[in-house]
Formats: C-alpha cells, structure tokens, sequence
C-alpha cells in the first residue's frame, strides 16, 4: 500500500502546503498551534445541526464545546451575561450574512451603511436580502470617514440604519470605531438601528488590549453583533468563524423546525461539529494570557518588518497594534517570489503567529538586493519620504 499513487499524491500535496506555507507572508492565516491532540476526533463524524443554545436530536455533536466558544468570545468582547448567542458558521462571508439576516429581520425598512474599505463579501450579502446599502467614503488608510458617515445618515434620519464597522481592513488593517459611530447614531437620534462589527482579522487581538488603549469594537462600545475567523488569528486548519449577537436579538429571527429538535436559526444546516472543537480547543488551551503574548510577539514581529522596510528606504506603514505591514508593492523580482496582496500600487506583508522567522528574512534580503540592485520604480518615491 506504501507506493501506490493516492498514498504518493497525499505526500505530494502535504509538500506542496508546506511550500505554499513558506511564502505566504501576504495572508493572515496563524498556523502556530498544533491540533494533532484531537486527531482521533477529526476521524469521527459530528453534525453541529440546529441552534447550539437549544441542542439537538442528533447525539453525535459538540455543540455545548460551540456554545463555550461563544461564551468565552463573548466574555472577550464584553457581551451582556444574561444576553447574548451565537454559533460557529464556515466562515466570515456567512458570519456576517447571519448578523446582517438578524438586523434585516429587526429593521426590514432599513438601510445599510458601510465603507469602501469593508469586506467584498457584504456587497455579496446584502444584495442577496435586498438592503439598500450606502457606501461611505474611507480615509486613504482604509478607516471609515465619520464625517461622511454623519452625513449620509443625516440624509436618512427617518430610516432605520445598520452599519457595519469593519475591525481590521482586508488592505490596511484599519479599524472603524465603533464608539465614535454609536456617538454619531445617538447624536442624529437614530434609534432603530444595529451596528455590526467585522472583526475577522483583528477582533482578538485588539480585544486582548486593555479598552483604553483601543479604538472602540466591541458590545461595551456599542456593538450589535461581532464575528471573528476562526483561520485567522486562531490557526484553524479550514475555514471557519463565529458571529456573536445578543439573545434578544436573535429571539425575533427564529424559526423552530420540529424534524431536528432544535430552532432553525443558523444559515447552514447541517454544520461542521469539528470546526467548534478546534477553536474550543486553542481557546481553552492558550487561555487570555497565551492569546495575548502571541498577540504582542506579532506585533512585534510586525513593528521590526515594518522599521526594516524603512531603514530600506522603503514606504511602509502599520496601523496602531496592527499585524499588517502596508508597503509601496515591491518591484516584480521580489513580488513573484512571495504570496502577497496588491492593490492600487501597495500591498501587504502579514506576520501571524507561526509565519517561518526565515520566510520574513527570506523577504527582507530580497528587498534589500532588489533595492540594490536599483529594480523598482518606487525608489525615488520611497527614498524622498525618508
Ligand atoms: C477575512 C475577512 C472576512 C471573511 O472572510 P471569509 O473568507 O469568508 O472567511 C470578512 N471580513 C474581513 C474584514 C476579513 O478580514
């Protein structure tokens, strides 16, 4: 069985990950921590069907593992004890097509407000349940523009307004502060209204801050719903997310559904039962002080790329507490070595935890020979900023 051609393209494909692994400097996914102790679960079959917080008729599930990673992110981004739900869906894209489902079936006369710096997916999302949105202005650093924000809900005052805060832009890891959106909400007296925050990216670690050093993201800043990846910061070998949303809130969107025992209140029905575990699993085992020292070691890691590319003489940038490093794109020598983003003449280098130290080296020497070497455009640009 040893040599025959499934066993060899297995060993195949695990060599390519691991090539795909070494240049992805461009993409947040963590892949520091190691699953292998729920090895033998992976191999049994779960369905996480129905509501985590009403249970199911289906034995084999971990929805009580779901319903704890839903309190302890909860707890995380400050949720009312005695209000809140949420579950574990297979990504962001339907984290936040739950969350906007539920402020649709609050407010089904609303319009939505986001930036043109949030998630592709929401254009996606909201089109599919027929929201008229407003696309506000963002600043050149990819954050919201409150003063278009105001306007444009000043327009409106009359309709009832979801918006969307985006926690770490997709491009520049910018973060829309919740806080400054509700105070503007309140000021124009918008009552019906729901706020969600999409912190996929850098709804963890910015919550592991204490809140007075952080821009506003969570329930306590005014939040309606979160939801955060599970493959980002959390490492999860496959995609995965959660949403988090108060009680109150999701009571009005349920559905009960007599075949599974359970309310039909998530998007998908049938659902992963091994996607909890594993963020059960790096939750329970990293705890708030472990998640928080691989937050700083990042950052760190971030703050020296970020200072090397400088010293360079190359243009970059970080957000405050960002993992993201935004720089002018590199010249093509270097870019068509590594995996990296890029969009309007800039792109990013992302250190997560578990990105290979020599990969970021790797990148910084080619960065330096290219530079040498007099091989990129943006060489006079970026050696006047300096
Ligand atoms: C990664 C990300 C998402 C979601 O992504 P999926 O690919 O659907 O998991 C949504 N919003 C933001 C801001 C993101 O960074």
């Amino acid at each position: 069985m040893h040599n025959d051609p499934i066993t060899a393209e297995v060993m195949e494909i695990s060599r390519q990950l691991d090539d795909a692994a070494r240049i992805s400097i461009g993409f947040p996914g963590a892949s520091d921590i190691d699953y292998r102790p729920l090895t033998e679960l992976l191999t049994k079959p779960i369905n996480n069907i129905g509501d985590p917080y009403t249970g199911s008729d289906v034995p084999n599930n971990t929805l009580k593992q779901e319903r704890q990673v839903v309190e302890l992110l909860a707890d995380l981004f400050r949720a009312p004890a005695d209000d809140r739900w949420g579950y574990v869906t297979s990504g962001g894209t339907e984290s936040n097509a739950a969350a906007l489902t539920i402020a649709r079936s609050l407010y089904p006369d609303a319009v939505c407000y986001y930036s043109d710096s949030a998630h592709y997916s929401l254009d996606k999302i909201r089109r599919q349940l027929a929201l008229p949105a407003v696309r506000i202005r963002s600043t050149s650093r990819g954050e919201i523009d409150y003063d278009d924000l105001r306007t444009q809900l000043g327009l409106r005052r009359d309709r009832p307004a979801i918006v969307i805060a985006t926690i770490g832009t997709t491009m520049t890891e910018a973060v829309d502060d919740v806080g400054r959106i509700t105070a503007i909400l309140d000021d124009l007296a918008i009552r019906d209204r729901f706020v969600h925050a999409d912190a996929a990216l850098a709804g963890i670690p910015l919550a592991l801050l204490d809140p007075t050093d952080r821009p506003g993201i969570d329930f306590a800043d005014g939040a309606d719903s979160m939801c955060i990846s599970g493959h980002k910061f959390l490492a999860a070998p496959s995609p995965c997310s959660v949403v988090i949303t108060k009680a109150s809130h999701r009571a009005r969107a349920a559905q009960p559904v007599g075949y599974i025992g359970s309310l039909d209140t998530t998007i998908g029905g049938s659902r992963s039962g091994h996607a909890p575990l594993i963020l059960w699993y790096a939750l329970n085992t990293l705890r708030i002080d472990g998640l928080r020292a691989r937050a700083e070691r990042t950052r760190g890691l971030a703050g020296h790329v970020c200072d090397q590319l400088r010293h360079l003489g190359w243009e970059a940038y970080r957000q405050p507490n960002a993992f993201t490093v935004v720089l002018r794109t590199p010249p093509d020598a270097v870019r068509s070595r590594w995996a990296m983003a890029s969009h309007r003449g800039w792109s990013h280098v992302i250190p997560m935890p578990g990105t290979p130290i020599a990969s970021i080296n790797d990148f910084l020497e080619d960065m330096a020979s290219a530079i040498r070497a007099g091989d990129g455009q943006q060489l006079a640009l970026a050696g006047s900023t300096r």
